[in-house]
């Protein structure tokens, strides 16, 4: 059984370098709910590798606040 953090996880990973924002994942995952996308995302940028900040979301082109996974 995949968990909704793997999930979200994977699919920054696969955007990398590009950035993503909370409400594009809640509708690429069919996440119920923008708050527990939101709660993923705020759990892994506080994780080595990821950062979150204001940018231009790959999907939707809306400069708001994304997260993205950091090419080495
Ligand atoms: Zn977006």
């Amino acid at each position: 059984m995949v968990t909704v953090e793997e999930q979200v996880r994977a699919l920054i990973e696969r955007l990398s370098p590009e950035s993503i924002c909370d409400d594009c994942i809640a509708v690429r995952l069919g996440l119920l709910m923008r708050e527990h996308a939101n709660r993923q995302t705020r759990e892994l940028a506080g994780l080595d590798g990821f950062e979150r900040r204001i940018d231009a979301c790959a999907i939707c082109g809306t400069t708001k606040k994304v997260i993205r996974h950091k090419p080495r």
